[in-house]
């Protein structure tokens, strides 16, 4: 692993095998025929607390590690990347033991006793851009519903689980109950048509999880897709800009842009647009952009070389379509060493150009003038993804009914935040199939049966 900053080697990590793969899952088909998958919500619940204490006490040396390996700005790392991890290992240590795994209802005959067991052998599969928080989602979760797990990070980002791996031998989670093996796409495959695997959750790109879905569609695995996104934040005409301004271009650029449920489309009144432009493009020009171990760093490169050339095709598409460039789109001076693109903005967007369409994954923002409300509603309902956005609003009345109607699976008023901890979070249309996190999250992992008890 290189630095995304410098290039500097930051670790050497071994590649799981398909070999590896196999033993892993043997252990937890073990595991799940074993005590694990009947220990009781309340034991699991402490295993999961001791896991995100260990998390917690390590909080610093994780979010250093993050930062080295994908680049993600320090201040971000240790709340966004560490500390939101342990905040939903908590939210599933909750649910583990508040969670109805059973429940007696009325039969035809007698009473049906309906119980949620564990769904089988799962498989985590997590992109790079948080991988600490992507892992603990798809971990907690499982832990929660009794299922075992082998998680693969990806290979651009897999130092953190490293760690993760010691905290879950520090926490006593018994052999087999969780594995995590560091590799590429083809052993994301081995693992997604393993028949010893019997729900995948996948996090990434929508390209690669529409080939994930199609396996487990023909295995007829359990599968929660949580894919891209292209989400809009839409500035009502009595938005406060100077509170909005900061939190929405926050929810648009932190973790460099890459972030799957970022407010990427700035939806503004076309008589004020102007005005909201100016004032998006005075912050962004307050932002800092460096070393991401810096406490002070707002920006931080992107993840890769591969990732800068795509960003900055996108650039170049953007200005060649017609949109207005009004701030970045070059790389920053003195930052040669490292994958810097300049936070970069772009008004008058038509909202058809792939600039608002495409997901960019890096500080690249669109802004997109409105007539009405109506209109700002379709326009950030025409998007073949429907993860996150927000309101912004001086009437939090009016801000609440227009989030409801935008078919996304998450929108907030008045806050940039992107993804709730305890509540579910996933997408609509091409941004997935299923939620992660709340009740939903655990249910996931699990199937349900029906005993139809003996007629009275
Ligand atoms: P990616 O799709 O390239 O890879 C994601 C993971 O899947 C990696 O571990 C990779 O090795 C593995 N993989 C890739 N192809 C696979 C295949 N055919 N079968 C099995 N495994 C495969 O994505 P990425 O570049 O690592 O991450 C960025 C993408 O992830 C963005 O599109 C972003 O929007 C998305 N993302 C979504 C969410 C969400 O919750 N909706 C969260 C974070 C990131």
């Amino acid at each position: 692993m290189r630095s995304p900053h410098d290039q500097r080697l930051v670790a050497v990590v071994p590649r799981a095998t398909p070999a590896d793969a196999d033993a892993a899952l043997q252990a937890a088909t073990a595991a799940l025929h074993g005590p694990w998958a009947t220990t009781s919500g309340t034991d699991r619940a402490e295993r999961i607390r001791h896991v995100s204490l260990g998390l917690q006490s390590r909080a610093d040396e994780l979010a250093g590690i993050i930062t080295d390996e994908m680049g993600s700005p320090a201040k971000f790392s240790l709340f966004g990347q560490v500390l939101a991890a342990a905040m939903v290992l908590e939210g599933f240590a909750d649910l583990a033991e508040t969670f109805p795994f059973v429940a007696e209802r009325p039969g035809v005959v007698g009473p049906c006793l309906v119980q949620k067991v564990p769904v089988g052998v799962a498989a985590g599969i997590v992109p790079w851009n948080v991988p600490l928080f992507i892992t603990c989602m798809k971990l907690g979760a499982a832990l929660a519903a009794g299922a075992p797990i082998v998680i693969k990070p990806s290979p651009e980002a897999p130092v953190s689980s490293f760690v993760l791996a010691e905290v879950l031998l520090d926490a006593d989670v018994p052999p087999g109950v969780v594995s995590i093996l560091p590799g590429d796409a083809d052993l994301g495959r081995h693992l997604v048509t393993h028949p010893l695997v019997d729900k995948v959750s996948f996090t990434g790109s929508t390209a690669a999880g529409r080939q994930v879905g199609a396996l487990c569609g023909e295995m007829v695995k359990r599968c929660t897709l949580e894919l891209g996104g292209k989400s809009a934040g839409i500035v009502l005409d009595d938005a406060d800009l100077a509170t909005t301004v900061p939190q929405l271009l926050d929810a648009g650029l932190q973790n460099n842009g890459q972030v799957c449920a970022a407010q990427t489309r700035i939806l503004v009144p076309r008589g004020s647009a102007d005005v909201v432009v100016d004032a998006l493009v005075d912050h962004v020009r307050t932002l800092v952009v460096g070393d991401p171990r810096a406490p002070e760093t707002d920006i931080g490169p992107v993840v890769s070389a591969r990732q800068r050339d795509r960003v900055e095709g996108y650039v170049r598409e953007g200005a060649a379509g017609g949109a207005r460039l009004v701030c970045g789109g070059g790389r920053p001076v003195g930052l040669d060493g490292g994958f810097y693109v300049e936070p970069t903005l772009f008004a008058d967007v038509d909202n058809a150009s792939r600039i608002a369409r495409e997901e960019v994954f890096g500080p690249v923002l669109t802004v997109i003038p409105y007539r009405d409300v109506d209109h700002a509603v379709a326009l950030a309902n025409d998007s073949p993804f429907g993860l996150s956005g927000s309101v912004w609003t001086a009437d939090p009345e009016r801000g609440v009914a227009v989030a409801g109607r935008i078919r996304t699976g998450t929108c907030a008023v008045n806050s940039g935040v992107v993804v709730e901890p305890r509540n579910p979070f996933g997408g609509f249309k091409s941004s997935g199939v299923g939620r992660e996190m709340g009740p939903e999250g655990v249910e996931a992992y699990l199937e349900t049966r029906t005993v139809v008890l003996p007629p009275a």
